[in-house]
C-alpha cells in the first residue's frame, strides 16, 4: 500500500466551508414521457415505429453540434436520445471543455468559458426534453433499418441517427510517450497546467496552429518559460494568436523542430525532449519538465467506417449544404464532417440543420411520433441553513477544501474519496456529477472532499497531484489508491465497494 503524507499536522487557518455538491441534475428535473403517441404522420405507421420502442432520433455526441441538434429535435417534440459520451472521442461537452475563454460565440459580448457555454447548451437541451446519457456508443448499425445504437449500458433502435462525435486530439506516438503520459506529457494545458508538476517549470508545447499557441500562452500563467516546437517554418495559427505568441517574452518559438523522444533523469522523471532540426538533422536535448501536445485532431468517424462514405482522411462526407450522409436517415454534424471551418458556431449550425432534416425525413416517411413534456415546476435544491451556518459536520458526506480534508483525514472512520479539480478543467466538470452520484450510493460509507488545486495548491503538491481530475482514496490515514483522469463509473464503484 502506498502511503501519502499530506501535511495534515500543519496549523490551519480555520476558514472552512461545508458544501453540498450539486446533486444529479436529472433527479431535480422532470423526465419527459411519452404522451399516447400523437402521430403527425399516418397513424398506420405509429405501431411500427416508436410504438415498438423505436426512437425518432438518436444523437451521438455532446459538443456544440450534438447539443444544438438535441435542442432543435427536442423542441420539435422528437424526444431525442443523446449519447453524450464518456471517455471515447473526448469528454461530454466536447472540445470546448478544454478551453478557457470563448470570445467569438455570438451572444456573449464579454466572452464565456468553454465549459460554461457547454453547460448552458446541455441545460437547454435537457429543459426541452432531450434524454441525455453520459455513455460511450460502442457500435452503430445503419445497414439495417431501424438503426441500432449500442452504448456501454443500453441498446437503442432508432429511425434516424445524428452523428456528431467531433474530433480527438492527436498523439505523436514517441517511443517513450506511454511511459510519461500523464506523468509529464499532456494533451490539455487547461486541465493540467496548474498542477504542481508543471508550476514554475520550463515546459514545451508541440504544434504551430491555434491549439498549440493557445496552450503555450495559457501555460505562461504557471510555467517559468514555454518552448513552442514547430515542425514547419511558420505558425499556422490565426494572426491574433501569432501576435500574442511573438509578443510574449515567456514563449520561445523553435521553427523546423521536431520531437524525437523523451529523456528522463536518474529518478525516472521526465527531464527533457530529444529534438531534431528538420532542415539540418542536428539533434539536441531540450531540458523541460513537461510536454503538451497541440497537434490537432482526427475525426471520430470510426463507428461508421464501412457504412457511410468518408473522405480519404476519415471525415464523413455530407451532401453540400446539408447534413445528409450517403445513407438515408443518417445525418452528420460538426467537426466530424468538417475539416475546413471547425468552429463552435459552425458545428452548432450544422447540428441545427441535421435536426431540421431529421424532422423532415421522419414526416416524409410517416415515421414521426411526437412527445410532449408534462408541465411541472422545477424543484430547486437550495443550500440549507445547516449547510451554511453550522460549518464542518462529520455526519455530512460531501465536503470541500483543505480544512475538511484535514479534519476527515484524522477523524473519519470511513473511506475518504478526494477529488482534485481545477477551475478551468472541463473533464473535472464532467467527472464531478458522476462521482457525486456514485458517492450518493454509498452515502454513509464514504466521505467525499473536493479540492480545488488552485485554491489549495499546497495540498495538491503534498499529495503529488500531476493533473486534474484526479481522485485519491484514503483509509485509516493511508492513501490507498490514486485514479488519474476520468474512468468508467464502475471502476470507482468497485473500488468503494471493496474498501468501504
Ligand atoms: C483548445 C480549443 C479551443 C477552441 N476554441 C474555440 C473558440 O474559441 N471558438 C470556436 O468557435 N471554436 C473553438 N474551438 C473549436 C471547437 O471547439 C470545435 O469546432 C467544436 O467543439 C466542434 O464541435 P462538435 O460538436 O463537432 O464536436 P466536439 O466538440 O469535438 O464534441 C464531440 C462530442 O462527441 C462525443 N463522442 C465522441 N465519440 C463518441 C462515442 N463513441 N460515443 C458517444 N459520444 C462520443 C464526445 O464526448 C464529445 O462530446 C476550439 C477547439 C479547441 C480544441
Amino acid at each position: 500500500m502506498a502511503t501519502a503524507t499530506i501535511g495534515l499536522g500543519l496549523g490551519l487557518v480555520p476558514t472552512h466551508r461545508v458544501t453540498t455538491l450539486s446533486s444529479n441534475p436529472n433527479s431535480l428535473r422532470t423526465r419527459p414521457y411519452r404522451l399516447g403517441l400523437t402521430v403527425r404522420a399516418s397513424s398506420a405507421d405509429a405501431t411500427t415505429s416508436t410504438g415498438d420502442g423505436v426512437e425518432n432520433v438518436v444523437i451521438v455526441g455532446s459538443g456544440p453540434a450534438g447539443y444544438t441538434a438535441a435542442i432543435y429535435a427536442a423542441r420539435a417534440n422528437l424526444k431525442p436520445v443523446v449519447f453524450e459520451g464518456y471517455q471515447v472521442g473526448g469528454v461530454p461537452g466536447g472540445q470546448l471543455m478544454t478551453t478557457t475563454e470563448v470570445e467569438n460565440f455570438p451572444g456573449f459580448p464579454d466572452g464565456i468559458t468553454g465549459p460554461d457555454l457547454m453547460d448552458r447548451m446541455r441545460r437547454q437541451a435537457e429543459r426541452w426534453g432531450a434524454e441525455l446519457y453520459q455513455e460511450d456508443v460502442e457500435a452503430i448499425d445503419v445497414k439495417n433499418s431501424p438503426f441500432t445504437v449500442q452504448s456501454t449500458d443500453r441498446k437503442v433502435k432508432s429511425h434516424t441517427v445524428i452523428y456528431a462525435t467531433g474530433a480527438t486530439a492527436k498523439r505523436l506516438r514517441l517511443p517513450r510517450e506511454d511511459e510519461f503520459w500523464s506523468r509529464g506529457i499532456s494533451a490539455c494545458a487547461i486541465c493540467d497546467g496548474a498542477s504542481p508538476l508543471f508550476k514554475g517549470q520550463i515546459l514545451a508545447v508541440i504544434g504551430g496552429g491555434d491549439t498549440a499557441t493557445e496552450e503555450a500562452l495559457y501555460l505562461t500563467k504557471y510555467a517559468r518559460h514555454v518552448h513552442l516546437l514547430v515542425r514547419g517554418d511558420e505558425l499556422r495559427a490565426s494572426r491574433t494568436m501569432q501576435d500574442r505568441v511573438y509578443n510574449n517574452p515567456n514563449v520561445t518559438v523553435h521553427f523546423n523542430t521536431e520531437a524525437v523522444d523523451l529523456v528522463s533523469n536518474t529518478n525516472g522523471q521526465m527531464s527533457g525532449i530529444l529534438i531534431r532540426k528538420v532542415d539540418t538533422g542536428e539533434e539536441s536535448v531540450l531540458d523541460v519538465k513537461g510536454l503538451f501536445y497541440g497537434i490537432g485532431h482526427s475525426p471520430n468517424s470510426q463507428l461508421l467506417e464501412g457504412q457511410v462514405e468518408l473522405d480519404n482522411t476519415g471525415y464523413i462526407l455530407v451532401e453540400e449544404g446539408t447534413a445528409k450522409t450517403s445513407v438515408e436517415g443518417v445525418f452528420a454534424a460538426g467537426d466530424v464532417q468538417d475539416h475546413e471551418w471547425r468552429q463552435a458556431i459552425t458545428a452548432a449550425g450544422s447540428g441545427c440543420i441535421a435536426a431540421l432534416q431529421v424532422e423532415r425525413y421522419l414526416v416524409s416517411n410517416n415515421l414521426l411520433v411526437e412527445f410532449h413534456q408534462p408541465k411541472t415546476e422545477e424543484v430547486k435544491k437550495e443550500l440549507t441553513d445547516r449547510d451554511v451556518h453550522e460549518g464542518f459536520d462529520l455526519s455530512l458526506t460531501k465536503h470541500k477544501g483543505q480544512y475538511a480534508l484535514r479534519k476527515l483525514y484524522h477523524e473519519s472512520p470511513r473511506l475518504i474519496c478526494v477529488l482534485y479539480t481545477a477551475p478551468t478543467c472541463g473533464p473535472c466538470r464532467m467527472l464531478k456529477p458522476i462521482l457525486s452520484k456514485v458517492i450518493d450510493e454509498y452515502d454513509q460509507n464514504v466521505h467525499y472532499i473536493e479540492i480545488d488545486i488552485e485554491e489549495d495548491p499546497e495540498v495538491a503538491e503534498a499529495a503529488g497531484i500531476m493533473g486534474t481530475p484526479c481522485v485519491q482514496f484514503f483509509k485509516n490515514k493511508e492513501m490507498i489508491r490514486t485514479v488519474a483522469g476520468v474512468k468508467m463509473k464502475r471502476e470507482y464503484k468497485e473500488f468503494i465497494e471493496a474498501n468501504k
